[in-house]
């Protein structure tokens, strides 16, 4: 099939690439020229493990192209993809749809008969609608559906090729066969395919964000109830875990959530639910953030006492700044939030990160950087563990003992291995945990 894929960010990278190595002819469509000279040249824009070698074979295939005329995607296919950011609204909690709009009065001039838009970016519910009667008006027999991705950055092209389920919400028949052909492969090979009315479709993605952010501060509320009790949070967390009906995963205890996706989603889905009349059935999910939020300002917080109540002029080492382990995304990051905050605070703090250093310092030039684990905690008064890179978990501590000024390490993402860092003389603390007090501690401002 020939299709487009407009929008070639983390999400339309991934889908144009992997829609051309099953088979399709993909023309990848962006406003950002350098983005599209790179891809053509068959290069990555973001990291994401295996992306590369694909992004590579199928651009020298032929069948994945990149173009940035929304004119000459809608000439070349009649099955478009829409991928485009719908970020936060700088003066509400809503979704700026501004770019999805711009994507639909731009393809619609030039569309052919019959064409049909697939949305994918994550939209409040009733955004398929409005856009089906924005397109009424301007291109004829055209149709629109939603598909929303549910892939995970970090295993994107992995969650792209075998995804746990499909969900498409069409408004006809023919719309379902285009999107059933399409995904022939993963139909093939059994992956659940629901196929349902588009209000539906935009909900389900809502709202499996919105019950994954709420398993993780649920957590995160659980581990702040266990440091004040003096209980460990990780092995309640494994104690829940281990009934079916809650399960392990999502439920490690914390600095919580960030990216592009879990904040803005579930703040945009209650505004949107208050738009409907439904606002009071998801004031949880206001909760959901605040708890959220909270464990940046824990982290601080704890940073402050473990240094013996001020961070001023002493030297943090932070290891991790994208938003999670395998990707180099920063947006909304909890890592970066936390140096920042310490940085504001008069810390002088170095950044590590194994793949996210150039967008970290495109988003926060104030901060230093180092390109390894030995230099960013070089005299280091207390190392901070933000991002949970497997690298992280390969450090030897008697090695990074040698060059810190003060084997101290806050760990706030409960995921080092505290007994063999204690074996290396470090003192180590973890959210959630209960405190082994240092003489600082005992002294000075601890509660
Ligand atoms: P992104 O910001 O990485 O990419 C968006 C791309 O769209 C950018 O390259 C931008 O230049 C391009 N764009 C903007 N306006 C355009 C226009 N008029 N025509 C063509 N291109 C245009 O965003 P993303 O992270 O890929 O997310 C895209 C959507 O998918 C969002 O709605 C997001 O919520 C959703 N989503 C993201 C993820 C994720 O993990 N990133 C997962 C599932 C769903």
């Amino acid at each position: 099939m020939r299709l487009t894929v407009i929008g070639t960010g983390y999400v339309g990278t991934v889908h144009a690439a992997c829609m051309a190595d099953i088979g399709h002819e993909v023309l990848g469509i962006d406003i950002d020229a350098e983005r599209i000279a790179s891809l053509s040249a068959g290069r990555a824009p973001i990291h994401e493990a295996g992306l590369s070698e694909l992004l590579a074979r199928t651009v020298a295939s032929g069948r994945l192209r990149f173009s940035t005329s929304l004119a000459a995607g809608a000439l070349f296919a009649t099955t478009h993809f829409v991928c485009v950011g719908t970020p936060q609204r700088s003066d509400s909690d809503a979704a700026d749809l501004r770019f999805v709009d711009a994507v639909i009065d731009g393809l619609a001039p030039h569309l052919r008969h019959g064409s049909l838009v697939v949305g994918k970016s994550t939209v409040p519910v009733g955004t398929a609608e409005r856009l089906a009667r924005r397109l009424a008006g301007a291109a004829t027999g055209a149709e629109v559906a939603w598909n929303p991705e549910f892939l995970r950055e970090g295993s994107a092209v992995q969650d792209t090729m075998h995804p746990e389920r499909l969900v498409v919400g069409v408004t006809s028949e023919r719309a379902d066969a285009v999107l059933r052909e399409v995904y022939e492969p993963m139909l093939r090979a059994g992956v659940p395919y629901v196929s349902t009315d588009p209000a539906t479709a935009e909900l389900v993605k809502v709202a499996a964000n919105s019950f994954l952010a709420t398993k993780i501060s649920f957590i995160n509320a659980m581990s702040e109830v266990c440091e004040a009790a003096g209980a460990d949070a990780t092995v309640l967390a494994r104690a829940i875990g281990a009934d079916s009906r809650i399960g392990p995963l999502f439920l490690e205890p914390g600095l919580g959530f960030g990216g592009s996706c879990f904040p803005k989603d579930i703040r945009a889905f209650a505004a949107r639910a208050e738009e409907l009349g439904a606002g009071a059935a998801v004031v949880f999910l206001h909760e959901v953030d605040r708890i959220n939020t909270r464990q940046r300002l824990r982290t601080v917080e704890t940073s402050r006492r473990l240094l013996g109540g001020s961070v001023m002029a002493r030297r943090i080492g932070v290891l991790g700044a994208a938003f999670k382990p395998g990707s180099d995304d920063v947006r909304d990051s909890p890592a970066l939030a936390v140096a920042m905050a310490l940085q504001e605070q008069g810390a002088f703090v170095r950044v590590h990160d194994p793949e996210a250093l150039d967008n970290a310092r495109a988003a926060c030039p104030e901060l230093a950087y180092a390109l390894d684990i030995p230099k960013a905690c070089e005299d280091a008064d207390l190392v901070l563990h933000l991002t949970s890179w497997p690298e992280y978990r390969r450090i030897d501590p008697v090695a990074l003992a040698a060059v810190v000024r003060e084997p101290l390490l806050l760990d706030a993402r409960t995921g080092l291995d505290e007994p063999s860092w204690r074996a290396a003389g470090w003192t180590v603390h973890a959210l959630g945990r209960p405190m082994r007090r240092t003489p600082e501690l005992a002294s000075g401002g601890a509660s």
